[in-house]
C-alpha cells in the first residue's frame, strides 16, 4: 500500500513516478548507481520522515546515533546544482511556519563495497 496516489510524482522532483525512481532505492531493491541517486533518495527520506533509511545510508565515520524530525519544517523541493563522482551540490527549499528557507550544501559521498554513503557536507 502507497501513502501517495499513483500519479504523485516522486518528492525528489525528478518528474517521475516513485516507483520509477526513489522508491525502489529507498526499498533497497535497486541500489543507487550514483551519487546523484543516493542524494535525491536521501531527500525523498526526509521528506517521509525515513530515519532507518537516512542511517543506513550515512556513513558509519559520521553517522548519528539516531535522526529527530523536526514536525514544523515541510521540505518543499530539491534542485540539483551539480554533481560529479562523489559530490552533490544541492539546493533544498523547506519551510518552518510558512516561512521558506534554503538549504545549500555541497555532500560529500563514498562507495563502499558496490554502495554509496553519505559522508558530510559543506554549506554553500
Ligand atoms: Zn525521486
Amino acid at each position: 500500500m502507497s501513502k501517495h496516489p499513483p500519479d504523485t510524482p516522486c518528492p525528489c522532483g525528478s518528474g517521475k513516478k516513485p516507483d520509477d525512481c526513489c522508491a525502489p532505492v529507498i526499498k533497497g531493491n535497486t541500489p543507487a548507481q550514483t551519487v546523484e541517486t543516493l542524494m535525491r533518495s536521501r531527500y525523498t527520506a526526509y521528506t517521509q520522515h525515513n530515519a532507518n533509511y537516512l542511517l543506513k545510508t550515512w556513513h558509519r565515520s559520521t553517522r548519528p546515533q539516531s535522526i529527530e524530525f523536526d514536525k514544523q519544517m515541510q521540505w518543499l523541493r530539491l534542485k540539483i546544482v551539480h554533481s560529479n563522482d562523489n559530490t552533490v551540490e544541492f539546493i533544498a527549499t523547506f519551510r518552518i511556519n510558512s516561512k521558506a528557507h534554503k538549504l545549500h550544501e555541497k555532500s560529500r559521498f563514498v562507495q563502499e563495497h558496490g554502495q554509496w554513503f553519505y559522508v558530510d557536507g559543506d554549506m554553500m
